[in-house]
């Protein structure tokens, strides 16, 4: 395995009574597939797992039952102390289905982390999900078959057979197919389809009260102990833009390193944060690069990031695509060919890399919000608290897609509990926004970075720009540009999405036009 990556980064499993064959998955995620086909006398169970290299540190098998686990645990120290007397499991799956011995389904509620998981025992499939939904997890489920996936695409053939199943989120034109919601476990009986669901986390709606001192202490305690999980023994890597959030990352990440950590920074032709992040760059001494997508070439990759992130929200791909980007040209990850082992194995065993990233930090803080009125501030944190789930913001296909891993701090369980709860006043004061953050960090940055206002991926890049562009060059009128945004996303989605093309087969060209045509010959909203 390599040890910066997790064992692994995706799964999909089939549970059936009858002999049903099993699918073909689609994955963006790129790792190596190993299989498993298990029999028993009531089920029969089909696992794809992609995995790193050790696939078996993915898979856990005792007493009859069978657990899946994509992704990794950043409390494993408090949960090994959940164990005493016995030998500390060796990887995440273990030790998640030895504290199901001890806790039941109840043993997900104790987890920080970032994974998707299905556990098969006898007549019942478990799935869940971590605190943030940060896995994505889709499942379909009828009488005696039950399917799960971390792509939805994986499960386009399966779709026409499910049910809908309580507490499942609706997926576009998908209507057998539900995504598990974030920090859920649901506890579904295979012979029925009947689903039992828990909630193991929801953000904390109450507010601390807290002096100025204690709150910016507070932070800088839980960011350093979510930077400290995330890094692993090798030099990481901090996709870095100049900003407060990203900037933190870094210096943390810094502080805890041998040698000088990996920093990079992304531009484009029509804008970039170059000088911000080499001011960083230079205070934290770090191995720093800078790569420059050109504009025509970033919009190409609209596919690419639809299909990783399987989200129609223009807002949203907005975000991601200038990181998608940027994940795509870290450098080749390793050439694919056959590893043999347990099951058929393909994929690479490349150079994929432990990515740190500043995103999200916003949320919790109100950091989008630019103004200083606190009843707005707090509207504004609770209504993308209860709005994020489903979005994919964080998922890992951004960067698995190129064979990396990302993860990001700021929506570590512990750091959001925390940012979350803190009252508004802490949030913006002074003046600024994010104030506690800057509070937390203005030790170990230049003061130039820690004031420095928030200039978001989408505008640093001048993704918003260029996307806007695109469609009023295809003669889509200004006031249009929003509503056509969210068609050209929408349009690629059920390509890539729901019918299974794979990105490189999209002409962006052909969408655009396709939907200025429906522009000009329809008043918004322009029908499908
Ligand atoms: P701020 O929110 O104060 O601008 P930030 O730039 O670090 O701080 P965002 O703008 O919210 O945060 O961007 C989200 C994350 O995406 C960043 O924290 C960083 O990890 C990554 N990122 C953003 N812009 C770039 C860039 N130009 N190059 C590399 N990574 C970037
Ligand atoms: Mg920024």
């Amino acid at each position: 395995m390599q040890a910066n990556l997790p064992a692994a980064i995706g799964f999909m499993a089939e549970v059936h009574q009858d002999d049903a064959r099993p699918l073909e998955p689609l994955f963006a995620a790129r790792g190596s597939t190993a299989r498993w086909h298990e029999r028993t006398a009531d089920r029969t169970l089909h696992t794809v797992l992609l995995h790193s290299g050790a696939p078996d540190e993915a898979y856990a098998r005792e007493h009859g039952r069978t657990l899946l686990f994509a992704g990794e645990l950043y409390n494993r120290d408090e949960l090994s102390g959940l164990l005493p007397g016995r030998v500390l499991p060796s990887s995440d799956a273990a030790l998640v289905s030895a504290l199901f011995d001890g806790y039941g389904v109840h043993a997900f509620r104790l987890l920080n982390g970032r994974f998707a998981a299905l556990l098969a025992d006898r007549e019942r499939v478990v799935f869940a999900t971590d605190h943030a939904g940060s896995v994505p997890l889709y499942a379909c489920v009828a009488p005696g078959q039950v399917l799960a996936a971390t792509e939805a695409k994986a499960l386009r053939g399966a779709a026409a057979r499910g049910l809908p199943i309580s507490q499942g989120r609706a997926v576009r034109r998908r209507p057998g197919t539900c995504q598990v919601p974030a920090g859920s476990v649901l506890d579904i009986q295979v012979s029925t389809g009947m689903c039992v669901s828990h909630r193991t986390w929801t953000p904390p709606l109450a507010r601390r009260i807290l002096p100025e001192d204690e709150a910016a202490d507070t932070v800088r305690r839980a960011l350093e102990r979510a930077v400290r999980a995330r890094t692993g023994p090798h030099t990481p890597l901090v996709v870095l833009s100049g900003g407060i959030d990203s900037s933190a990352v870094a210096a943390l990440a810094a502080r805890r390193s041998a040698g000088p950590i990996d920093t990079v920074s992304m531009g484009t032709d029509e804008a970039d944060e170059f000088p911000q992040a080499r001011v960083v760059a230079r205070h934290l001494g770090s191995a720093h690069q800078e790569i420059t997508v050109p504009t025509a070439d970033l919009l190409l990759g609209l596919p690419h990031a639809i299909w990783a992130a399987e989200c129609p929200d223009p807002d949203v791909i907005e975000y991601l695509l200038p990181l998608t980007a940027l994940y795509l040209r870290l450098g080749d990850t390793g050439s694919d060919g056959d590893t043999g082992g347990d099951g058929d194995t393909r994929g690479n065993h490349g150079t994929g890399r432990r990515i740190l990233t500043g995103y999200g930090a916003d949320i919790p803080l109100g950091g989008m919000h630019r103004e200083s009125r606190l009843p707005e501030l707090e509207t504004a944190v609770c209504h993308d608290m209860d709005t994020f789930d489903g979005l994919n913001e964080l998922t890992p296909t951004l960067s698995a897609m190129a064979g990396h891993w990302s993860t990001h701090p700021y929506w570590d369980r512990d750091v959001l509990d925390v940012l979350v709860s803190l009252e508004a006043g802490l949030k913006r004061r002074h003046g600024r926004d994010k104030w506690v953050l800057r509070a937390a960090l203005h030790d170990v940055l230049p003061h130039e970075v820690v004031v420095r206002p928030k200039l978001g991926v989408h505008e640093g890049s001048g993704t918003t720009a260029s996307f806007s562009r695109l469609l009023t060059d295809a003669g889509i009128p200004q006031d249009r540009v929003r509503q056509a945004k969210r068609l050209v996303v929408e349009e690629i989605y059920d390509q890539v999405v729901v019918e299974g093309r794979h990105p490189d087969e999209v002409a962006l060209d052909a969408v655009v036009e396709l939907i200025a045509d429906r522009s000009a010959h329809h008043p918004c909203p322009v029908p499908r």
